[in-house]
Parts: structure tokens; sequence; C-alpha cells
């Protein structure tokens, strides 16, 4: 990458830090780490930690790591540990080297805790859970000292043993450190280092019931891998002391520092994977890649390009600030992609037939359409003119004003890359419902316009009803009906029933072999893309991406 590229890359207070280190010397290379507890699927947040510190490494010809911070068996699974490496790479992301555990330091962990003990600064303590909250005290009360705190080193040790060889029951027993209770940041009052937990582990199996605490285990594992910078987001901004003072008081060569930034939070989505979890195992959505969820393989199987999420993710930026994003400026970004990338096609969502009684009904017309109107380098696609087609319901009136610039009986509008047509009659179903609307057409207006200089204003789209295949089409809409459906009561009952709306229509023939994931712009409809999991051979559902216009914000 040129220096050109680098100095085009907005900048950020991260970015300055790391210049200004390396502009002193402090360091000679730039190691960041991307590091996920594999405890759920990763989403849109998520995508903002792995574009600045996979981006972070990229610019400044650096490394990133993948780690799971695996320290709490009992939530994690090795079917999320498959999900947020495929989600890294498709987001257009290689982590350096082998995918890093943290449990492959446990044993280096465990040493340094004992290093903590030998030197009077960890202790076994035996209160309960309840006891050890209950002495904590407030952020307007100190914490007062457990009667296990002053234990000697040795009693100590052998206790720690003791945990570790399984010979003390879960929750009888945990590894604090000695800082200071009545410290104004609570964090720092004991903290718990380790506990027992009877669990099998999804990289370490039964070789440990001991686990060490997310404190703990992360700023060790960052020296381990030689992290220089350690960014995380905001609500670890207290740990930052803990963090520093693990590894102020143990032996160890490398010394990262920690750096906070703001979360990512979306306007009608969440972003919490305990929250998306529950949406997953309460059937509410359907699976962790449902293409409602902001989660990172929901988005893909939607049809959103991993390059038009990383534009997101630079173009929200990264500072200290909490906010909310609008859920318009992530499809803004989806959008500008695929206006720019997607073929074109034709597909109607609520089919109605229309005839066309001067044209021949032997004979098939095969029309060549540009596959995308300003990109001819895209190339061509044939698509057949028929007799008999379908264009959609909302796209004909009986009667109008001059404003409906579509079909109206006894006026003209013109097919898209096809004919003018005229809509002479229709012929109803016992309900009164339009069944079919009998048309004629002007065979001289083939992409040119009336040479008797009638005027056409309207443009429709059509398929042909003899070759159009039957597709589902899947609308979806905002998952929740508020927009910060976190700060409610209860989230499930903010969740928009009409969140996904399932239309059988018409699509044409060339989307036969469409790719799932690869989304098209159906014209006047938005862009959608085959479903992964639904479509099969066929049986073509589609899935739609985002609209052709923003919707968020009537
Ligand atoms: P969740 O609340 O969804 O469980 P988490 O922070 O517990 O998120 P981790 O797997 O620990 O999930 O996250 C890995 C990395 O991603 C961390 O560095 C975390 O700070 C970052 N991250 C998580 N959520 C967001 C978000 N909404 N915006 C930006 N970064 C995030
Ligand atoms: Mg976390």
């Amino acid at each position: 990458m040129s220096d050109i590229e680098v100095a085009a890359r907005p900048t950020n207070f991260i970015r300055q830090i790391i210049d200004n280190d390396l502009a002193e010397g402090k360091y000679q290379t730039i190691q960041t780490r991307f590091p996920p507890e594999p405890n759920g699927y990763l989403h849109i947040g998520h995508a903002k930690a792995i574009c600045l510190n996979f981006g972070i490494a990229q610019d400044y010809r650096g490394k990133c790591n993948l780690r799971f911070d695996d320290t709490n068996p009992v939530k994690e699974d090795v079917e999320y540990v498959e999900s947020i490496k495929n989600d890294v790479q498709w987001l257009g992301f290689q982590w350096d080297g082998e995918v890093r555990y943290s449990s492959d330091y446990f044993e280096q962990l465990f040493l340094y805790a004992i290093e903590l003990i030998q030197k009077g600064l960890a202790y076994v303590d035996e209160l309960s859970a309840d006891e050890i909250r209950e002495y904590r005290g407030t952020l307007t009360q100190v914490g007062k000292n457990s009667p296990y705190r002053d234990r000697s080193i040795d009693e100590n040790l052998s206790l720690f043993n003791k945990m570790k060889n399984g010979e003390l029951a879960e929750g009888t027993a945990c590894l604090r450190a000695k800082i200071d209770m009545a410290s104004p940041f609570i964090v720092m009052r004991d903290p718990v280092l380790y506990r027992i937990k009877f669990a099998n582990h999804h990289q370490t199996a039964d070789t440990w019931c001991i686990y060490p605490m997310y404190d703990f285990t992360h700023c060790i594992s960052d020296a381990i891998e030689n992290i220089t910078h350690s960014l995380c987001t905001l609500e670890f901004q207290d740990n930052r002391r803990l963090y520093d003072w693990v590894l102020d008081n143990i032996t160890i060569s490398s010394r990262p520092h920690q750096y906070e930034f703001s979360r990512l939070n979306l306007e009608y989505t969440i972003t919490s994977k305990r929250k998306l979890n529950l949406l997953v195992t309460e059937n509410i959505v359907d699976g962790w890649d449902d293409p409602r969820m902001p989660t990172v393989s929901g988005m893909r199987r939607r049809g959103y390009s991993a390059a038009s999420i990383r534009e997101f993710c630079q173009r929200i930026g990264i500072t200290k600030q909490e906010n909310t994003v609008e859920m318009s400026a992530l499809e803004f970004c989806v959008r500008e992609d695929l206006n720019e990338n997607a073929p074109r096609a034709m597909a109607v969502i609520d089919p109605v037939k229309i005839i066309i009684e001067n044209f021949s009904d032997s004979l098939d017309e095969i029309l060549m359409m540009p596959n995308h109107p300003n990109r001819p380098e895209l190339g061509s696609r044939n698509v057949p003119f028929t007799r008999e087609l379908y264009i959609d319901r909302a796209d004909f009136r009986e009667e109008a004003n001059k404003n409906y610039k579509r079909l109206v009986l006894g006026k003209e509008v013109r097919l898209r890359n096809a004919y003018v047509i005229r809509a002479d009659r229709v012929e109803k179903d016992n309900a009164g419902n339009i069944n079919t609307i009998y048309c004629s057409y002007d065979p001289s207006t083939l992409n040119k316009n009336p040479e008797d200089g009638r005027k056409i204003k309207g443009v429709i789209h059509w398929v042909s009803a003899k070759f159009a295949l039957p597709a589902e089409i899947r609308l979806y809409d905002r998952l929740f009906s508020m927009p910060n459906p976190s700060a409610a009561e209860n989230f499930l009952a903010t969740i928009n029933p009409e969140s996904l709306a399932i239309k059988r229509g018409f699509v044409e023939p060339s989307l036969r072999d469409s790719k799932a994931e690869f989304a098209y712009q159906f014209e006047r409809e938005g862009y959608f893309c085959l479903d992964s999991k639904y479509a099969k051979e066929g049986n073509l559902v589609f899935n739609r991406t985002v609209g052709l216009r923003d919707n968020w914000s009537e």
C-alpha cells in the first residue's frame, strides 16, 4: 500500500497515538488483535472493531491477530469459533498466522497467578459469591477486607493448587488480586482472578477446572502476543487500571497499552450477543443469519457486500463519544455499492396479467437489454417479450390524475427497454378484482419515442408470462418498531410483527442461474439476492437487500 493511500484514510485519535508512538520510537511495528468471545455470532458492532484493528494493521504494515477470548467455557461453542473465522474472512481480512486462543495460555496464566501469590499480591478467598458482592461496597461506599485476605503465602499456594487439582467444590473458593478494597474504582477492589468451574472447554476439554477471569487473561494474552495497541470499547475504561496493574506486577517483557473507543449503536436494532441469542433461541428469527439480523452472516445472506460494510465502518469513524447511528447511514453505503455494481433485472412482485392483443401469439420476441445503464462492460442479456406479460398491480389504475405516471385505462406507458403500450379494457373476477388488462402496443416504439410526437411519461417494468420464473420474494422491514429497543423494559415486546412479508411473484428467466448473496437491482423495486438457505434448484427465493430509496425517515 502506498503512503498516499495511508494518508487518504481519515485519521482518528487512535491513529494519532500510533503515529506518535512510532515517531518517538516506542514501537517499530504495530501489532493489534481482534478478541471475540466465541459465545455468539459477530454483529455490525464487531465489524467496526474488526475494521479498526485489521485496518490499522494493514495501513501501518503491522499485524493483527484473531484471538478467541475463551475463558467462559459454559457459554462458548466451536460453532461460534467457526462462524467468527468465516465472518472475519468474508469481511476481507486475514489474521496473522494461526488463530489464537486465550486458552492456549492457560498454563502461563496459571504461573503468573502463582507469581502474584508469591509476591503477596493475590489470595484465595473463601467468601461466597454473595458475600464477595456484599463486601465489595458500592460507588458511594468503600468495600471491606475479606477475613481470608491475610493468609500466608504458603497457605494461598496450597489452596490455589487444591483449586487447580479439583479438590475444592465450585463456588467455595476463588483467587483474588490483593489491591485496595477502598479504591474509588470498583474493579480494583480485589478483583477475582480465577474461579472454579467443572466444565468441559471447547479447546482444552477437561484439562482445567479453574478458569481465569477476563481482566486477568486479556492483558496477559496481549502481552504474550506482543500486542502494541489493545483497542476495546469504552465500557472497559475502568478496567484499564486493572489491565495495567496486572502487567506492572508480573514478569513479562512486552508491555501493551489499552485504548478505548465508543461502541457502535444502530437505531432500530440491538448489538448485544446475549439479546441476539435470545432472538434465535426463542425462534423469533430464522437463526443467527436471518437476513433481518444485524449479524455479519445475516447481512451477508441479505445481500450486503463486504465492501459496503467496510465503507460504513470507515464513515462512522472512531471516537470516544457514545452515539447512535441511523440505519439509513448503513443502508446508504449498501445502496451506493449496489447501484454501482449490481446488474439490473426485472421482477414483478405483485403480478397482474396483461394481454397485448395486437401482438402475435405465435411469435416471441427476444429483446437485448444492458445489464447496467452506465456500465457497458457488464454486458447485456436477452429478455423474451411475448403476447402475455405480467406487470405489477400497483402500476395500473382504471382512473388516475396526472401525477400517476404509470398505466391508466385508455392511456399509454412505456414498458422498460421495450415498447409503448396502451390499456384498452380490463376483465374482473366476481369480487371485482382485475385479473387481466387488455392492451395494444405500438410496434414502432421499441426503445424510441413515437414518431408522431406523442409524449409518453411513465416507464414500468414487466416480465413475460410465458417465460418468467415463479419466485418467492421476501421483503424485510425493521426488526424492531422502536429506535432504541435496548432501552425497552422487554426488548422482545418491541419486535415489529411485520418485519417479514413473503410474496409470490415472477422474475425474468435470466435469473434462473443467479448465485446466492449476489444482489441484482430489480428495476423500480430495489436490490434483491437469492437466499442461501431456502433457494433450491427449481425454487427461487429472493431476499430484498434494500429498497431503492431511504424509507427510514418517514
Ligand atoms: P456483546 O455485548 O455483543 O456480547 P462483547 O463486547 O461482549 O459484545 P466480544 O466478543 O467480547 O463481544 O467483542 C469482541 C470485540 O468487539 C471487543 O473488542 C469489543 O470491544 C468489540 N465490540 C463488541 N461490540 C461492539 C460494538 N457494538 N461496537 C464496537 N465494538 C464492539
Ligand atoms: Mg466482551
